[in-house]
């Protein structure tokens, strides 16, 4: 009878343990996407910012141009007028405007030129940005296609050991397995430990001589290790499963 609750305990342990290595791979494969839509989400955000500058640029540009283009026309209109003037105070006034024009024109012609090349810088890096956007875009659609298709898989294993520790609860006495939720709820999950060289697997203390004994002969009530309470059982052939986490 114990021996048969004992193996029970040991598979549903190997259930949950391999429960738990499930969930995290989830866990893990979905952080692993979500990082990747962040990391995408402030590149579209960063080229979005460019190209609000570039326009911003753009429009700077045609500013000048329009700008430039009205005072080499007013340049060269008081130009032709100077040479009708005469009088000594208008010529005066009218080379003053010339020369201020002169200034004004330089001063915005320098100033389209840096816009210039600005804009033509910008827009080259928005074009590798937008290119590294891309690429980390197709890098999302592989990485999600694969996630998706391994969180498939490992849903339907989780579905699968669901069903299977069900049946295999329902061969437990509900206060053993509340026993056992209890203890895997402590400590590093290991609710059944196996007993080695007289001593526990779960917390290695050497459990006393005669409860050894019990736990060797076995078919006697579950054991329980008096350090850290998992039940304790022994395996003839050595080797078990349930020392694995
Ligand atoms: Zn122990």
């Amino acid at each position: 009878m114990t021996v048969g609750m004992i193996e029970t305990l040991v598979a549903l342990q190997a259930i949950d343990t391999r429960h738990r290595g499930l969930l995290r791979q989830i866990d893990e494969h979905e952080a692993e996407l979500a990082t990747l839509r962040t990391e995408i989400g402030m590149r579209q955000q960063e080229l979005e910012t460019m190209r609000v500058a570039v326009a911003g640029i753009a429009t700077k540009r045609r500013e000048l141009e329009a700008l430039t283009q009205d005072e080499e026309r007013r340049l060269k209109d008081r130009r032709m007028r100077i040479d009708r003037i005469r009088n000594d105070r208008e010529l005066d006034a009218a080379q003053r405007e010339i020369d201020g024009l002169k200034d004004a024109l330089s001063r915005h012609e320098e100033e389209l030129i840096a816009v210039m090349e600005q804009s033509e810088t910008s827009e080259a890096s928005i074009v590798i940005a937008a290119g590294e956007c891309t690429a980390r875009e197709g890098e999302l659609a592989a990485v999600d296609e694969r996630c998706t298709l391994v969180v498939r898989t490992l849903r339907a294993d989780l579905e699968t050991d669901r069903l299977e520790r069900e049946q295999l609860a329902t061969r437990i006495e509900a206060d053993q397995l509340r026993r056992y939720e209890t203890l895997r709820q402590r400590g590093e999950g290991l609710a059944v430990v196996e007993m080695r060289g007289g001593c526990c697997v779960g917390c290695r203390m050497r459990l006393p001589h005669q409860l050894a004994n019990e736990i060797m002969a076995g078919g006697g009530p579950i054991a329980c290790c008096p350090r850290c309470n998992r039940i304790v059982f022994h395996r003839d052939d050595g080797e078990s499963t349930a020392t694995s986490a």
